[in-house]
């Protein structure tokens, strides 16, 4: 599937001081396609998501977006483009429903189309208003929170409250979305939704996802290629099952 080149980095390479974080990283992500990072603890995880984002700029090496360079472009750029992070800890609006959160996350990034309507003079108000709702709405749906679209947010459950940050990404239809361990903490049964609602995610929108998780029966499960990090290299990568019988990273990693 997806034979689009979508992200591309070449010859990432991030030193903090004295640390090496990311060593000559090159990594393609293709249009629909759900790759997976997995790695020990400091193999660079978060420093690759944070250099793609453009919260921090590589030492060396170029970077991608649908053939489009963007390695100096800062992160609000980028988000604009269509590359969304999210990270570990999140702080929905207790108080507000979980619609006004995505609604929230939508207007925090003027979307909805309403800059455009108001230059051109275009749709009314009201015409605005019901297409952000419509997006917001088509948001929760993906994330099977339809039902809870009036509840505050402070009475989630776990695994909706990370749907919810998932709805609060996906908003704006990102072309990318970089998510930074969003099963962890979840039990399995909330994992296992979480993993059908990426892959209808990417099915409804045609959205890239990059994923980083430390459980990795998940990741294997939900992404279609892995690539495996240590020490700020990709030692391996793959489908799952290649990756999972690569003597290579069953030595460093898996510990098989
Ligand atoms: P984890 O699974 O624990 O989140 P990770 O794979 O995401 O780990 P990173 O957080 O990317 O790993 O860290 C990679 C290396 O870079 C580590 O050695 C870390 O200590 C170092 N590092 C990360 N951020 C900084 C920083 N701001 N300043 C200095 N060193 C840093």
């Amino acid at each position: 599937r997806g034979q689009e080149t979508l992200l591309r980095t070449e010859g990432l390479t991030l030193r903090f001081g004295g640390i090496t974080a990311l060593r000559e990283i090159d990594v393609e992500v293709s249009v629909a396609e759900i790759v997976g990072v997995i790695g020990p603890n400091g193999a660079g995880k978060t420093t690759l998501f944070d250099s793609i984002a453009g919260m921090i700029r590589p030492s060396e090496g170029r970077i991608w977006l649908d053939g489009r360079e963007i390695t100096r472009d800062p992160a609000h750029r980028r988000a604009r483009a269509g590359i969304r992070r999210t990270f570990q800890r999140q702080q929905p609006i207790g108080w507000l429903s979980v619609e006004d959160n995505a609604l929230a996350a939508l207007e925090g990034r003027g979307g909805g189309g309403g800059f455009w309507a108001d230059l051109l003079g275009l749709p009314s108000r009201r015409r605005i208003e019901r297409a952000r709702r419509e997006q917001v709405m088509g948001a929760l749906e993906v994330c099977g929170l339809v039902g809870e679209a009036r509840r505050p947010a402070a009475e989630l459950s776990i695994g909706q409250a990370r749907r919810m940050e998932l709805a609060r990404a996906i908003v704006d239809r990102p072309r990318l979305l970089l998510l930074d361990e969003p099963t962890s903490g979840l039990e399995e049964a909330e994992v296992e939704i979480f993993a059908a609602t990426i892959e209808a995610l990417r099915a409804a929108t045609g959205c890239s996802i990059l994923l980083v998780e430390h459980d990795v029966p998940f990741v294997m499960s939900a992404s279609d290629r892995v690539l495996v990090m240590q020490e700020g290299r990709v030692i391996g990568s793959g489908t799952p099952a290649e990756v999972a019988a690569d003597p290579v990273v069953r030595a460093a990693y898996l510990g098989a």
